[in-house]
This record gives structure tokens, C-alpha cells and sequence, in this order.
């Protein structure tokens, strides 16, 4: 929807809008949020409301900390709850450095225009894309805090009547649809009290703006309902964890590049595709930046753990839908939803623009499962291990210039930064399984 500075100042008054949140992401892909009185609106709408960057994470600027957002009209909406306490409505905002004129190179929905309008260079219009989130929903205790009792886990001796998670997913679709959103599907995933709501692809920026609010979204009426949603990738062991499958394509006005007629995926496709199997490694970091993320990613729940592609099986990386004409695509099933789906989305990008303008060997087709094939096999067919480890993906990160770039310079010493010390952190805590493993055994 494009909307005007008027349009903005009409449905302010028309709606009785009381505040403005004006949201960004830090470099983990928290939402930050203004919250201005509806009296600030002009301000807001000249682009001068300041904040102090110095103490976002992935902003530390020393010497000048002061930066200005300046609000996506287009991204206009008032959220489906707090009336109580007056209409509150939110602006997606870009960074701009204090001379008002230099978008900062370090707020990660600006660098997501860049890679974009590099992508509008090379002559498409839009990359579309569709995610899957999934999530959670567990019981909380007296003081609102999450407990380990999933909603729905019938094993648990709970007062929640049993259609409990239909109520809040139905609830949330329905703030979701308020909000605009178009869901196209939502259902119960496989592990208990997981839940799966897919809503209909969008282009790039939309797309990351999309998933942002719509974490905020099911957090909030889950709430609501005494339960709490999480999107940590693998809250519970051995059980499946939340992904966030990254469908998308390529289209130029109206017609997806990615289909054809006469073959299973475009060249142009083939080749986007071989430049994310190429850098799969280091968009690791990225796509799955938490030291849990990589609990997911093991064998045996539906999550992949090498680096292939193939339109018969869901083990791979990178599967092909059967689908044709707009619904044409290809799917990363590696990504999780504890990304900063403006980085992830930059940088998936940038790989398949590479794949396009290089000239890749595009590996074969992996038409059975890799997980029966042996280690011999696996080397035959060329087919490498995803990172199992943070440390070994940014390790991976670390040797791959072209996704640095994909970042630039800003996000990527401040991803850097702030992921080494997470690791650091993990890895020298000492845990109850090391406790019960080597206390009496040594
Ligand atoms: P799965 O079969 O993997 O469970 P879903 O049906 O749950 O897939 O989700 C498919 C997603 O792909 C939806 O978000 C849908 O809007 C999106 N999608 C459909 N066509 C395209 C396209 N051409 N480009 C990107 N995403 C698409
Ligand atoms: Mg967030
Ligand atoms: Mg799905
Ligand atoms: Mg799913
Ligand atoms: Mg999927």
C-alpha cells in the first residue's frame, strides 16, 4: 500500500490514534521500538525523530551515536490490540546517519535494499519469497513465565482444554488477517504443541518486514491466552524444532523466472540455486545464528544436514516443489526463525545472483535419502556437511568474502562480534551433561 505523509495524518485522526511505534531490527533481528505520542506525527513524518544508536546492538557508533529514523510510509498499520490504553499504530523505519541524507550501512533492512536494488540492476523486479515459520506454544507458570509443559502434550496432567492450541492459532490468524497479512494456511506441525502458519509470499523487504511483525504477533495473543509462543529453533529434545523454510523466486513484472515449461526449474533458477549450494556454508552463520539453532540441524527430525538439492525428498538443503507457473520455486529448508530475516534474505539473494553471474558446476540431483548413503557415497556424489557447530559456521563465514560483502562491513564485524562472544559464552559454561557423563567416570 503506498500512502502519502497526508494519507498517514488523515487515518491518524480518522482511526483516534494515540502513539506511534516506530520499529527497526538490531543486528539479532530484535525488534526496537520508538514509541512516540500521536502529537510527535509531523516530526515523525519529516524524518526527525532522533535515537541513540550506541546502545542498539550492531549500531555502536563512538563518535557519532545520534541517528534518525525515517519511517516506510507503506508500512502503516494499527495493531489489533491495547484500545484500553489508547490506539497505538507502527511505521517501519530505515536508519539514517545524522546528516539525514546517508541511509546507515549498518541497519540490516537498508543493507536488504541494497542487495535488492543491485538484484533490480541485473533486470528483475522481485524476489518473492515465502516463509514457514513455526513455533511453540508452551504453558506459562504463576508469574507469566515459560514452563516446560507444551500446550497440547496430552502426557501432562493440564487444566487447558485440549482444542486450547486451536483457539490461539485460530485467534492469531485472525490478528494476522486485521493486520493484512493473507494466511494461506495454519496446522498443528509435528511435535506437540508446535504450530506451523504460512502466509502468502511477498517481495523481499515486505517479506522480512512480514515476518518480523508476525513474530510479534503470535508472541502477543499467545500471551493473551496464558500461554507462551517461542520461536527458539529446538526448545525441546528429541523432538522435531521450528524451522522457518525459506521459499522464494525470481520474477520480472509478472513472470516468474523460475519456471518453464519444458524442464523441472529455469537456467536462470539453476543457476541462482548452484550460487546458494556454493555459499551454504557461510549463509549458515546467517540463516542459523544461535549456538540452539544447531540442535535442529541434525539428522532424524526433518531438518537438513548437507548441502544438496532435490525435488523427490525433504532431506536436502534445497528442495524443488512440484509446482509450476507463479508458484514455481525453490525451498531452503535450513533457515530458522532465531534469524534476522533481513540479513538472511540479503544474503540468499546476493548467493543466487552470484550462482546467475558465475559459472557454477550445479551439482546433480540427489534423488535418494542421504541419510541412508554412506560417508563413500556421499564423497562420490560430492555432497559436504552443513556447519554442525555456530563456531564452525562462522568459521565458514569467516573464509567466505563474497557473503561478507553480502553483509558489507558494518554488519558483518557486528554479527561477528556479537556471535564469537555467544560461542564464547556457550562453550566455556559447564554443563549438567558433562557433570553426569564425567564426575564419576574420571
Ligand atoms: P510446504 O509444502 O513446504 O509445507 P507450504 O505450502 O507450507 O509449503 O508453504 C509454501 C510457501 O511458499 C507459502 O508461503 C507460499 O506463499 C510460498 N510461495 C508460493 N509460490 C511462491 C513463489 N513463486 N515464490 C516464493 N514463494 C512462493
Ligand atoms: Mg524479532
Ligand atoms: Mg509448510
Ligand atoms: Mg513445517
Ligand atoms: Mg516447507
Amino acid at each position: 500500500q503506498h500512502y502519502t505523509a497526508e494519507d498517514i495524518t488523515k487515518m491518524a485522526n480518522d482511526e483516534n490514534v494515540e502513539f506511534i511505534c516506530l520499529m527497526f531490527t538490531d543486528i539479532n533481528g530484535i525488534i526496537k521500538n520508538v514509541e512516540v505520542p500521536v502529537s510527535q506525527l509531523d516530526k515523525v513524518l519529516a524524518n526527525k525523530i532522533t535515537f541513540d544508536g550506541s546502545s542498539i546492538d550492531g549500531f555502536t557508533r563512538i563518535e557519532e551515536s545520534d541517528m534518525l529514523l525515517h519511517p516506510d510510509l507503506s508500512t502503516w498499520l494499527i495493531f489489533p490490540w491495547g484500545e484500553e490504553h489508547g490506539k497505538v499504530a507502527r511505521l517501519i523505519c530505515d536508519i539514517y546517519e545524522t546528516d539525514g541524507v546517508t541511509p546507515f550501512a549498518g541497519d540490516p533492512r537498508v543493507n536488504l535494499k541494497r542487495i535488492v536494488k543491485k538484484m533490480q540492476k541485473m533486470g528483475y523486479t522481485n524476489f518473492n519469497i515465502g516463509p514457514e515459520p513455526e513455533f511453540f506454544l508452551f504453558n506459562t507458570d504463576e508469574h507469566g513465565k515459560p514452563t516446560l509443559h507444551l500446550n497440547d502434550d496430552g502426557s501432562y496432567f493440564d487444566f487447558s482444554p485440549a482444542d486450547l492450541g486451536v483457539n490461539v492459532r485460530k485467534d492469531i490468524v485472525l490478528g494476522l488477517e486485521k493486520m493484512g497479512f493473507e494466511v494461506e494456511a495454519s496446522h498443528h506441525e509435528v511435535a506437540p504443541g508446535q504450530q506451523e502458519i504460512d502466509f502468502k509470499y511477498e517481495d523481499a523487504v515486505s517479506a522480512a518486514d512480514s515476518i518480523e511483525t508476525f513474530k510479534l504477533v503470535v508472541k502477543t495473543i499467545a500471551r493473551k491466552h496464558g500461554l507462551y509462543a517461542t520461536f527458539m529453533p529446538k526448545p525441546v529434545q528429541g523432538i522435531n524444532g521450528s524451522g522457518m523454510h525459506i521459499n522464494m523466486s525470481l520474477f520480472k513484472g509478472d513472470d516468474n523466472i523460475f519456471d518453464t515449461t519444458d524442464d523441472m526449474l529455469s537456467d536462470t533458477a539453476k543457476k541462482f540455486m548452484s550460487g546458494l549450494l556454493k555459499h551454504a556454508r557461510a549463509l549458515t552463520a546467517v540463516n542459523n545464528p544461535t549456538v540452539n539453532s544447531y540442535k535442529r540441524l541434525v539428522p532424524g527430525f526433518e531438518a537438513p544436514t548437507y548441502v544438496a538439492w532435490s525435488s523427490k525428498n525433504r532431506s536436502p538443503l534445497i528442495r524443488v516443489p512440484a509446482a509450476t507457473g507463479k508458484s514455481k520455486r525453490i525451498e531452503m529448508r535450513s533457515v530458522d526463525p532465531t534469524t534476522n530475516p533481513y540479513l538472511a534474505i540479503a544474503c540468499i539473494l546476493d548467493a543466487g545472483l552470484d550462482g546467475i553471474q558465475s559459472n557454477y558446476d550445479l551439482m546433480p540431483e540427489v534423488k535418494d535419502n542421504i541419510y541412508e548413503m554412506s560417508e563413500e557415497k556421499r564423497r562420490e556424489e560430492g555432497i559436504i556437511d552443513l556447519p554442525s557447530t555456530l563456531h564452525n559456521a562462522l568459521k565458514a563465514l569467516r573464509k567466505d568474502e563474497y557473503v561478507q560483502q553480502s553483509l558489507g562491513k558494518d554488519l558483518t564485524n557486528s554479527l561477528f562480534a556479537a556471535k564469537n562472544a555467544e560461542w564464547a559464552r556457550y562453550q566455556q559454561t559447564v554443563s549438567q551433561w558433562e557433570r553426569d557423563t564425567y564426575m564419576t567416570q574420571y
